[in-house]
């Protein structure tokens, strides 16, 4: 008898669990704000998102949606809410201050400060090592409290076909997402990939039934590429004005164009002071002695001079209006930023990207639909880059509507992966 008595205390412990998971809030419902949901549609006024294990259940207006009991109601009567944002070429986990360093531990500090940016899914095109892998198969948890990662493994190369063919296999074994290939000769100073070469990857990728994803410069290579079956074209064509049949040849593929406007920013930007070191958004997460590297008048120099500087300057203009043309022509767009390597602030470039963009003359719905629905590739597109009933809820809430001003995409006041409130 006294043994049972023993227990009492842990029976009504049991006791006390089991009534209160009975009553437990499984879902949020967060209700009242303008809601973008990433497809380019317009936005729905006086919104109702509720979301359970990760995943969207309802999506409305407050007069045809019916809370249900389960959900604990959050009212955000005026904010903002849009998905989270994907950044569909991006580096992580490769660089310590101004160099290049890979790690584990930076791959995970990279996850987290996107995710603090609103920036909840990171492809990352290149430099990915076998950490990465590891770290993107364990993402596949409702309390993530980082970005989403898919990688691509080492670019690949190889002097012949059968070599790129045998580094396809590797980063394939590797488990990697998708390919990437470079085709450049980095304005004159590098050979450029043979056609024989990224053939060969591209049939070999498709073997493993990967995507290639290609870095151009120049309009030719990118039409080649095209022709040879590639859908996903990595940077801005910035040699010249797009044409018809690099339109025709986008359409026919169903392929996706990334801008990366704000790769080229990045290699003149700093040859003065950027403004954005007096952004407190950019301040927050900024490594003070980066920036007095940056400001030091030598380099500032060194790269006012740079013949490279003031050709990408150019390039830059280029990708711009190729950009307008492009988005005007019905070629899906998704935004991209190659930030990641010193002087490229990944986070904070996504936004300064979506700026470029609509600078560039798209309107902010269509720069946030190319960085949310049209940003996603792969398989991930049933599961992540709009708010839709069944799909991830990965999404952020904003103080004040992007759609009157695209910076205030830095109006974040909370960003919620799988559901599941970042910290
Ligand atoms: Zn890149």
């Amino acid at each position: 008898m006294r043994m049972n008595l023993r227990f009492i205390p842990l029976l009504l412990l049991l006791l006390f669990v089991t009534t209160c998971s009975t009553k437990k809030k499984d879902a949020i419902a967060l209700v009242g704000a303008t809601l973008i949901d990433g497809t380019g549609k317009a936005p729905i006024k006086d919104a109702v998102i509720i979301f359970e294990k990760g995943k969207i259940t309802a999506i409305g207006t407050q007069s045809t949606i019916t809370i249900p009991d389960n959900a604990s109601q959050i009212k955000v009567a005026g904010k903002t809410i849009m998905p989270g944002i994907i950044n569909a070429h991006g580096h992580i986990g490769g660089t310590e201050g101004l160099s290049a360093v890979y790690s584990a531990a930076n791959v995970a500090r990279d996850l987290k400060l996107n995710a603090a940016y609103g920036i909840t899914t990171v492809y990352s095109l290149g430099g990915d090592g076998k950490e990465s892998v590891a770290i993107r198969d364990e993402q596949d948890t409702i309390l993530l409290n980082r970005s989403r990662l898919y990688v691509a493994g080492e670019v690949i190369t190889g002097s012949t076909p059968e070599e790129a063919r045998t580094n396809v296999d590797k980063n394939a074994a590797m488990n990697v997402d998708y390919i990437k290939i470079r085709v450049d000769d980095n304005l004159g100073t590098a050979e450029k990939m043979k056609p024989e070469i990224y053939q060969a990857i591209i049939e070999q990728a498709s073997k493993h039934n990967l995507q290639v994803v290609a870095h151009i410069f120049y309009l030719e290579d990118a039409k080649a590429l095209l022709r040879s079956g590639v859908k996903f074209i990595g940077h801005s064509v910035r040699d010249q004005k797009v044409d018809e049949e690099f339109i025709r040849l986008m359409k026919e593929n169903d392929a996706v164009y990334c801008p990366t406007l704000m790769r080229e920013v990045s290699t003149f930007v700093y040859e003065d002071t950027p403004e954005f070191f007096q952004d407190p958004f950019f301040l927050k997460h900024a490594d003070t002695a980066v920036i007095q590297q940056l400001k030091d008048p030598v380099r500032k120099q060194l790269v006012r001079t740079s013949l490279a500087t003031n050709i990408y300057k150019g390039a830059f203009f280029v990708a711009k209006y190729n950009l307008k043309l492009l988005s005007d022509a019905g070629v899906r767009i998704a935004m991209g930023t190659d930030a990641g390597p010193p002087g490229r602030f990944q986070g904070y470039f996504e936004h300064l990207e979506l700026e470029q963009m609509v600078d560039a003359g798209l309107t902010p719905l269509q720069a946030i639909t190319a960085a949310t629905g049209h940003a996603v590739y792969n398989k991930q597109q049933s599961q992540l880059g709009t708010l839709e009933v069944g799909k991830a809820a990965d999404l952020q809430i904003l103080g004040a509507d992007p759609l009157q001003h695209i910076q205030n995409t830095r109006t974040i006041e909370s960003v919620w992966i799988g559901g599941h409130k970042i910290p």
